[in-house]
């Protein structure tokens, strides 16, 4: 069973070493995601075959659930496709990377509540300050 929208399927879309299973990609997109722990690996560079990538860089960015929501059906195949052959070629970097990016995502997570919290203070202020004048 689907662990996001609880459909059964006959081929999951990727199974992650936890036991989650995701149903297709839009389930996978909702899920929280690391590639790193995907059990069905092979699976997952389906259903095109990922080509043999020329030596040298891959160019690889990684998106936030926000701009992974954004993408049509090919704009998200072509970005995993891109994920895992960055994952396959650069593994270390793909990790340093990976890292940085989850710190990156956090970091935003922490702006925004700080942004939250720092508003309501400076709403409260602003009443505060109405009342005096
Ligand atoms: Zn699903």
């Amino acid at each position: 069973m689907c662990d996001v929208c609880g459909k059964r399927v006959e081929k999951y879309w990727v199974i992650f070493k936890n036991g989650t299973k995701c149903c297709d990609y839009m389930c996978s997109v909702k899920h929280p995601f690391d590639i790193r722990e995907v059990v069905n690996i092979e699976d997952f560079s389906e259903p095109r075959p990922v080509l043999p990538k020329k030596k040298g860089e891959v160019k690889f960015t990684f998106k936030s659930e926000e701009e992974l929501l954004q993408l049509n059906d090919d704009e998200l195949l072509n970005y995993y496709e891109e994920f895992d052959n960055f994952r396959r070629y650069q593994p270390d970097k793909f990790s340093s990377d990976y890292d940085n990016y989850k710190e990156d995502q956090y970091i935003k997570e922490m702006e925004n509540e700080y942004y939250l919290s720092t508003s309501d203070e400076e709403d409260g202020l602003f009443v505060s300050e109405n009342n005096i004048y």
